[in-house]
């Protein structure tokens, strides 16, 4: 008898070959180790940054040693402006996109409520819900089967912080990714009969730069011997996660949130 629940799975690399993605803040941490493995599984790839155009530029030859195609895009995603020209430009040079990675987040410097500025709480709101929401309303209008789309996939870039509150370091942080959850189970349920499945991946400590953005360096190593498989993750065992998500391989997958945490 046939194989109907995994007909047209390409099991091997989770492939959908020659799909376009777009990865928000693809240039390191676990949005870098997503456009690697995205290449390997057959993703052409957009990988957007802020500021650091070197490790940008390093990432996409990653993408194009698998052999893949790649482009680099600077912008800021928590600008309007700045998304809609990140999509223009993919859609330009690589063609019609199939996924979106929104990973690019911050977590503001770790702080008490107390003496959190007005500024800071934009700030995080700003990127890690707002810029998240433009580029999901984006990526739906071009991928929903309702509006001529081909149908695709959205991973959302969400945290363990929601459930554990994170209260004296970025609670505003938590508050953000609460929003992500809240948002992606949503638009999972909105768009899920045209052709867009929605889902996110929620990591607990994972060893990247964004500790040392956050004002402490070794908050990874430090803290990882508390988490219940003994130590941080890294930045390629959550884009693994992501990567599945984006495959036909989790084509029932609607409004998950893949927890991503070493029991944590
Ligand atoms: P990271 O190492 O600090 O890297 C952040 C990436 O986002 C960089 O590529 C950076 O670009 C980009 N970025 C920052 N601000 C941006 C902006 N305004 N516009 C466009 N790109 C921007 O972070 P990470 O640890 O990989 O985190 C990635 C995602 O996972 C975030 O959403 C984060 O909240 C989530 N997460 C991380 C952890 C963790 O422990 N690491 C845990 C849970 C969830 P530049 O290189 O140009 O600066």
């Amino acid at each position: 008898m046939a194989d109907a629940a995994g007909a047209g799975v390409d099991r091997k690399g989770y492939g959908m070959a020659g799909k376009v993605l777009i990865v928000t803040g693809g240039s390191r941490g676990i949005g870098a180790a997503v456009c690697r493995q995205a290449a390997v599984a057959g993703w052409d790839v957009a990988v957007n940054y802020a500021g650091n155009a070197e490790a940008a530029e390093k990432t996409a030859s990653a993408v194009k040693a698998a052999g893949r195609r790649a482009i680099v895009v600077q912008g800021d995603m928590a600008e309007e402006a700045d998304i809609l020209r990140l999509f223009e430009a993919t859609e330009r040079d690589l063609g019609p996109i199939g996924g979106v990675v929104c990973n690019a987040g911050i977590t503001g410097k770790i702080t008490r409520v107390e003496d959190m500025t007005t500024e800071a709480m934009r700030q995080v709101m700003g990127l890690n819900v707002i810029g998240l929401m433009i580029a999901n309303r984006e990526a739906v209008r071009r991928l929903s089967t309702k509006r001529g789309g081909a149908g695709g996939a959205i991973v959302n870039l969400s945290s363990i912080a929601p459930r554990i509150g994170s209260a004296n370091e970025f609670v505003h942080y938590a508050a953000s990714k609460g929003a992500v959850d809240a948002w992606t189970l949503g638009l999972s349920r909105e768009v899920a009969g045209e052709g867009v499945r929605v889902n996110a991946v929620a990591p607990g400590m994972i060893d990247t730069d964004i500790h040392a953005t956050a004002g402490v360096p070794d908050r990874a190593h430090r803290l990882g011997s508390m988490v219940p498989i003994g130590r941080a993750g890294t930045a390629e065992e959550v884009a693994e996660a992501v990567v599945w998500l984006l495959s036909d391989a989790a084509r029932y997958c609607i409004g998950t949130i893949l927890n991503v945490n070493g029991g944590r």
